[in-house]
């Protein structure tokens, strides 16, 4: 039962006297930080060693908005809404997030300091935060900062959440800035035009669709049309083509770029120390959001898939007690963990029916306990060139990646399985090797009343993002699978209820 108390509106209060500590927390997520990018970060690595690293942390899905959103309230994305490219939905206010409560509850000051994009306030992501901040980056934090740590009340604890996207493409260029770039690159012109474009020059139509700031110069139909064109192209290009050495090439530049983020964080996190922001009982955190593909799985960049270098992510604790001594943590965590752990430990009360879990209890056992973290992804058309419309589901433990993709264009559905200790990279997916589930997997009760529950909820969800698709963009997405397939739905369960056809 609930010892929390709501206000007029329904929304979680906490409750004001259960908490025993109220530390001053710091989140620094660094947007589109690979797990292993760490081995690139000397101060993180110097941080892991004085508190603790988990060693599968998970994200909920593989883009900036609906991520973020699913840590600060701790839903899974089709929960909160907030995860549609191109549709502005914002978090519906009812929705109570994690600021929220440290803020009205606990009576922490709240501020965000963030890279900018999907974050005004209209979006709604930020509320519970009393300050927020644009176009923050770790370079010349402290500038930003200063102000903030002034006013800053000094007997109320902290939360500080600091988002930057120095490690996102186009890579290493808010290191060294680059001239900016004309709306469209001349040579993504041609491509648009139904040209192609020579080997030497596609990293240039590569760097300007990476260019977030170039992108967004990109306005009206037409230029929007051309932009979504040169998008397919590339995803055609890179699905057909890995081109090894841009691919080697790109990576090289995100593993630089990661290395000067590091050091900017050094810079950072030293001087919120001398402010004494961070002290002794104070908490650090530093994650990420979702990684980046390399071609692994044949894509770069990040969205649209689930595969493991998109929704791994570095989550490095370091604070006293649990969050103390160089340990690494095996078993599953997820990022919607973190609030629930962090109020866990102060003792206080988190918001009910959220999906992350406090992992506290394993933090102190040395082992965080396996269990299936789920991710998910879905697009529409019209959005970022997706030329159809989509939902994956993925559940990952420490041993198996499983996951769903259902087309809601032409109607297929597909299921996926990895076998994580024997195929760590995820290579070899049994489904299609063997025709059904392994043996191995569905002996374990758990994880098939978790898949059977996840496809019911994919079958449902597709459905949402077709109507979704019409209303948005008037796109008919074409017939929907109406019987659950028999490879992948048990024959005896009834499909759950269509809802009825978008309206004309
Ligand atoms: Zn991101």
């Amino acid at each position: 039962m609930s010892r929390g108390g709501y206000d007029a509106d329904g929304q979680f209060l906490g409750s004001p006297t259960q908490a025993q500590r109220r530390p001053n927390i710091v989140i620094v997520l660094i947007d589109t930080l690979r797990a292993d990018a760490v081995a690139h970060m000397p101060y993180l690595r110097s941080l892991a060693a004085q508190g603790v690293s988990f060693l599968d942390a998970t994200a909920p899905t593989s883009w900036t908005q609906p991520s973020i959103t699913s840590l600060l309230t701790g839903l899974l994305p089709h929960k909160h809404g907030a995860d549609t490219p191109g549709d502005a939905r914002p978090l519906p206010g009812a929705i109570t997030t994690f600021p929220e409560v440290l803020r009205r509850a606990y009576g922490y000051q709240t501020a965000a300091f963030m890279g900018g994009k999907w974050f005004d306030d209209s979006q709604g992501t930020l509320q519970g935060f009393e300050t927020r901040h644009g176009d923050y980056l770790l370079r010349g934090a402290t500038e930003i900062l200063a102000p903030w740590v002034a006013k800053r009340v000094q007997q109320a604890p902290q939360l500080l959440f600091l988002h930057t996207y120095e490690a996102h493409d186009p890579y290493g260029a808010r290191n060294h800035p680059w001239p900016v770039r004309a709306p469209i690159h001349p040579q993504a012109h041609a491509v648009a035009a139904g040209g192609d474009v020579p080997a030497d020059r596609w990293q240039e139509v590569w760097q300007f669709l990476t260019d977030t700031v170039a992108r967004e110069t990109v306005r009206g139909q037409r230029d929007r049309q051309a932009l979504n064109r040169i998008v397919q192209w590339t995803l055609r290009g890179c699905e057909l083509d890995p081109r090894p050495d841009i691919l080697e090439r790109l990576r090289a530049e995100y593993e630089q770029g990661v290395t000067w983020v590091d050091g900017n964080l050094r810079t950072t996190c030293e001087w919120l120390k001398a402010q004494g922001v961070l002290n002794a009982e104070s908490i650090l955190v530093v994650t990420s959001d979702h990684g980046e593909a390399f071609g692994e799985h044949g894509m770069i960049g990040h969205g649209r898939r689930l595969d493991d270098e998109l929704v791994r992510i570095p989550l490095i604790i370091r604070g006293p007690g649990p969050f103390s001594g160089g340990r690494t943590v095996s078993g599953t965590v997820g990022l919607i963990d973190l609030f629930p752990t962090l109020l866990d430990y102060m003792g206080a009360e988190g918001i009910p029916g959220v999906d992350g879990l406090s992992v506290l209890a394993g933090l102190k056992a040395g082992e965080v306990r396996d269990r299936p973290v789920v991710s998910e992804v879905r697009a529409v058309p019209q959005t970022l060139g997706e030329p159809r419309s989509w939902v994956r589901t993925a559940l990952r433990t420490t041993r198996w990646k499983w996951e769903l993709v259902y087309d809601v264009g032409d109607g297929t559905l597909a299921e996926h399985v990895f076998d994580l200790h024997a195929d760590p990279g995820a290579m070899r997916d049994l489904v299609t090797a063997t025709g059904e589930l392994p043996a191995a997997l569905t002996s374990d009760p758990l994880l098939c009343g978790e898949i059977e529950a996840l496809r019911d909820r994919c079958w449902g969800e597709a459905r949402a993002t077709a109507a979704r698709a019409y209303s948005l963009y008037g796109v008919d997405v074409g017939p929907l699978v109406t019987e659950r397939p028999a490879s992948c739905w048990p024959r005896d369960t009834a499909p759950p209820v269509i809802p009825p056809a978008p309206p004309r």
